[in-house]
Parts: C-alpha cells; sequence; structure tokens
C-alpha cells in the first residue's frame, strides 16, 4: 500500500488555485509510484501469546482490571506494592451518590483474591522486565523472595497519592486537615465544630504541579454535605479559585449551594492566609467585595491535590513506557489510543494515569482490560513488519540508534558491538535510520533509494529540460 494524499494534501490546502492543485496531485503521484515501484515484500514475525497479563497496583483500577480478565478466562498477576490490596480507595468513607466505597472495595477485593485466575502478590518491587508484545517476562520480589513470571501483556495501574501540605500551618495545628482526614472524622458519625473553612487547589495549579487534581472540588462539595448532614447548624465556607464539580457532580454543588454552604473565590496571587496557635483564623480578600474579610474558625480544611508516584520512574524506565511532566504515565494518544502506552501489549489505567474519580478509575481499567484481552485472547499474533533491521557489516557500534530509540527497541550487542533491533518493540518510527551516522540502521519500507526516487520523480512533472540528469540517462524517456 503507498498512499498519494490528494485530499490533504492538494485539494484542501489549494482550493483556490485548481490548476496548481492538480498539477501537484500528479507530482504526488508520481512520487507515490516511484516509491512504490521499488518496495520490498514484508514479512511480519508470527509470535506465540502467552495468554496471561501482569497487572502492576492492586488499587481500585487494578483490581477492577485483573476481574474484567480473569472473568474472561485470563491467568492475571496483580502486584501491589504495599501490604494490602485497595491503594487509595482504602481511605474514602462515603461517596456523592450514597454509595459505600467500603462495602464495595471488600466485595472486589474478596473478589479477587478468590478468584481461580488471579494470583496477588502484596509488598512487591518489580525488578526487571524483558520482552515484548505476547512474551513478556517479569521479575519482582515480594515479601522479600524473588519470583519471576511470564505474560503476553501489562497493565500498569500504580496508583497516586494524597499531596502533604506544607502551607496553611498544616502539621503545626491539630485544627488544620485534609480533605481525607476530614473524611475519617465524618465517618465516626459525629460532627461537632461549628465554623469549617476549606480551601481548595492547595497543591493544585500551582508552579510545581501545574495540573487540576480533578477530583478536590467534589470531595469538597461531598465533605461539607456531610457535615450539614451531621451538624446543620455548621458554618461551612469554601475559598476557591475556579469550581470545578463537573458534569454531574453539578448536581452536589447546587444542593451544597440550598443547604447554606457558602462559596468564596480567591484570587490565585492573593492566598488566604491562616493563622492562630489554638483557635484559627483565616483572612482572605473577596474580589467580589472587594474587602479584606477573616473567618474565625475551628477547622481549616485543605483540599490538596493528587500527586504521581514517585516509584513511577522506575517502573517507566523498566517496562519502557513514558511519563508526562508531572511524573504521570502518558497514554500513546489522547483520543485515539487512550489507555495504550505507544509500545504495543502495554496499557494504562486508574489515577497512575492522571487525577480521576472512582467512576472514572472502573471505567478506563476495564477500558484497559478490554485492549489487553484483543491480544491476550489470541494464540499467535503478527508483528508489524515495517521495523528497521541493521546492516552488521556497516554499523559501528557507537550507540546513537540506542539512546535516539524512544521504546528501547535497540540494544548493542554486547559481544558483536554492534545494534540489534528487537523487531516485536520497533514501531516503525525511523528515527533511527535518520540518525545513524554510517546509514547502517534502515526502515524496510523507507530505504533513502525510494526517497531518491520520489524526489527525482517530484522534479519529473516540470519537463524534461528540468530533470536530474541521474533520471535522464537511468530511465528511457518513454518511460519517463
Ligand atoms: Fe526504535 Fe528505530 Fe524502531 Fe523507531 S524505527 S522504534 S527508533 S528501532
Ligand atoms: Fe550502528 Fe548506526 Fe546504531 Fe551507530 S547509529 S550503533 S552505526 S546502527
Amino acid at each position: 500500500f503507498e498512499m498519494a494524499n490528494i485530499r490533504d494534501q492538494c485539494s484542501w490546502v489549494h482550493s483556490d488555485d485548481h490548476e496548481m492543485a492538480t498539477k501537484k496531485a500528479k507530482d504526488t503521484i508520481k512520487m507515490a509510484v516511484y516509491k512504490a515501484r521499488l518496495r520490498q515484500p514484508l514479512y511480519p514475525k508470527v509470535i506465540d501469546v502467552n495468554q496471561s497479563c501482569l497487572v502492576v497496583g492492586g488499587g481500585l483500577a487494578g483490581m477492577t482490571a485483573a476481574l474484567d480478565l480473569a472473568n474472561q478466562g485470563f491467568e492475571t498477576t496483580v502486584l501491589e506494592q504495599s501490604d494490602v490490596l485497595g491503594g487509595n480507595m482504602r481511605r474514602l468513607k462515603f461517596l456523592l451518590d450514597g454509595q459505600d466505597p467500603q462495602a464495595k472495595l471488600e466485595e472486589l477485593i474478596q473478589k479477587v483474591q478468590g478468584h481461580p485466575h488471579i494470583k496477588v502478590y502484596t509488598k512487591t518491587e518489580v525488578t526487571k522486565c524483558e520482552g515484548s508484545i505476547a512474551d513478556f517476562s517479569t521479575d519482582f520480589t515480594s515479601d522479600g523472595r524473588a519470583y519471576s513470571v511470564a505474560h503476553g501483556a501489562v497493565i500498569i495501574a500504580t496508583g497516586a497519592s494524597e499531596y502533604q501540605p506544607e502551607e496553611y500551618l498544616y502539621g503545626q495545628n491539630e485544627g488544620v486537615m485534609t480533605q481525607l482526614e476530614l473524611e475519617a472524622r465524618l465517618a465516626q458519625g459525629e460532627f461537632g465544630a461549628s465554623n469549617v473553612v476549606m480551601i481548595q487547589c492547595v497543591g493544585s495549579r500551582e508552579e510545581a504541579r501545574p495540573y487540576c487534581s480533578r477530583v478536590c472540588c467534589s470531595q469538597a462539595v461531598k465533605n461539607s454535605l456531610k457535615i450539614k448532614e451531621l451538624n446543620p447548624e455548621a458554618n461551612v465556607f469554601i475559598l476557591y479559585r475556579d469550581l470545578r464539580s463537573y458534569a454531574l457532580n453539578e448536581e452536589w454543588y447546587h444542593k451544597a449551594r440550598e443547604q447554606g454552604v457558602r462559596f468564596i473565590r480567591y484570587e490565585d496571587d492573593k492566598k488566604p492566609d491562616v493563622s492562630g496557635d489554638g483557635s484559627l483564623t483565616v483572612t482572605f480578600y473577596d474580589p467580589l467585595l472587594r474587602a479584606d474579610l477573616s473567618i474565625e474558625t475551628d477547622l481549616v480544611v485543605l483540599s490538596t491535590g493528587t500527586v504521581s508516584s514517585p516509584g513511577n520512574k522506575a517502573i517507566a524506565e523498566m517496562f519502557r513506557v513514558p511519563l508526562n511532566q508531572d511524573n504521570f504515565f502518558l497514554e500513546a494518544h489522547l483520543k485515539l489510543r487512550p489507555v495504550d502506552f505507544p509500545a504495543d501489549g502495554l496499557y494504562v489505567c486508574g489515577i497512575s494515569h492522571a487525577p480521576k474519580n472512582v467512576e472514572e478509575s472502573i471505567t478506563q481499567a476495564s477500558a484497559a482490560a478490554a485492549r489487553a484481552s484483543t491480544v491476550l485472547s489470541k494464540k499467535q499474533i503478527a508483528s508489524e513488519a515495517t521495523v528497521s533491521y541493521v546492516d552488521p557489516d556497516v554499523c559501528q557500534g557507537c550507540g546513537q540508534c540506542v539512546a535516539i530509540c524512544a521504546y528501547n527497541a535497540i540494544a548493542l550487542d554486547p559481544v558483536k558491538k554492534i545494534a540489534v533491533v528487537t523487531e516485536t518493540v520497533c514501531q516503525g518510527c525511523g528515527a533511527c535510520a535518520a540518525t545513524c551516522p554510517s546509514k547502517a540502521i534502515r526502515h524496510r519500507n523507507w530505504n533513502p533509494r525510494q526517497f531518491f526516487e520520489m524526489i527525482d520523480a517530484a522534479g519529473y512533472a516540470y519537463g524534461d529540460q528540468d530533470l536530474p540528469e541521474r533520471i535522464k540517462t537511468t530511465t528511457p524517456a518513454g518511460e519517463r
């Protein structure tokens, strides 16, 4: 297959000049023909699929993905870093829609632990991962003992954690706490405080963490409603920069307003100030009243952001998957491959990918499991044929291709000191071929001769007198 892209490169971009667009379309077709005539047959490799999956992370997303796969009959191994399954969800005591997250979590853990197709290891650390789609091998330790597991696909769901604030007297005054700490207190069923001030965007949308943590606004709305339920007389103030109780959670925001929760905006460059040894005072500038206000309060609750796990870097290196600038795992394409990593056979879900709520984590986990099952459901798969290859007689072993390959598809043979491409990992991007100073590494579908022929073909449209000498001498006039 060779494509002459007439629509994008001619019709659309030159819609005001039909004659020129037609001329360019002819050139484009000629270039495609010239390239196509030098094509070589491509042979994909057929690989046997190990029909089992490794899930790294035993939180809500990891367990959901594992259960989805195991219910389809695929052997699944779950590696949890801590000593218990459940992750961050263990700290959620109630949900906005009234569901009991701990009951749901307990049910999920029971299903995962009791499933005949799932093996769970806790207190784990991944030490090595080799191989590629359909045929991975991962080494890990669990409670100090070494293990190795072979698998055909990987789902990364390592989670994230709550930002530990250093601002607003957190850690210095017992009246200052995070939303999760407040939630644990509210879950005890009594609430005596009469004044509560919540501060949004603590640690989020800052220079160090410029992203929105997505769940904190809804969490503040949820906890404020719970406070009102337990103590209707309590005054709750939510100081926010922008309130993002998005989608159906808007309804709960309206409920909170109806119940008297007061939402007051603060500006980024005029953050609230919290002071006091015992009792607390929150001072802030109200941009609507254009006045400084202060509230005497019993509790200051910080809506802290989500921070990625520091362990992501090591996991990313071992599994050869990318991270974004905030150290969260990065999908291959936001819209077209939202749970895939660029290399085949590796998938991502949960808050190790980006902050998200319970429903979103579950949905994404099922999506990752569905994508993994497209590999695991086959006994054999064919690898991409349009990959790179090395001419061993020309390679100097300089390693520049190894450094440039974003997929870690190339390694230097330690004995022969030449580059070797793992064809099942190679994505055919061509970066190595463009980098190699010796032209030793080539792309099977784009050899240099094809490029030169295409350039010559483009010149061909301008009449014989403009033709490069090489075409004039090598191509008989009747064939031009
Ligand atoms: Fe790596 Fe080269 Fe394959 Fe691109 S074409 S993935 S740089 S080996
Ligand atoms: Fe060999 Fe070229 Fe890679 Fe250097 S860049 S190791 S010469 S293939």
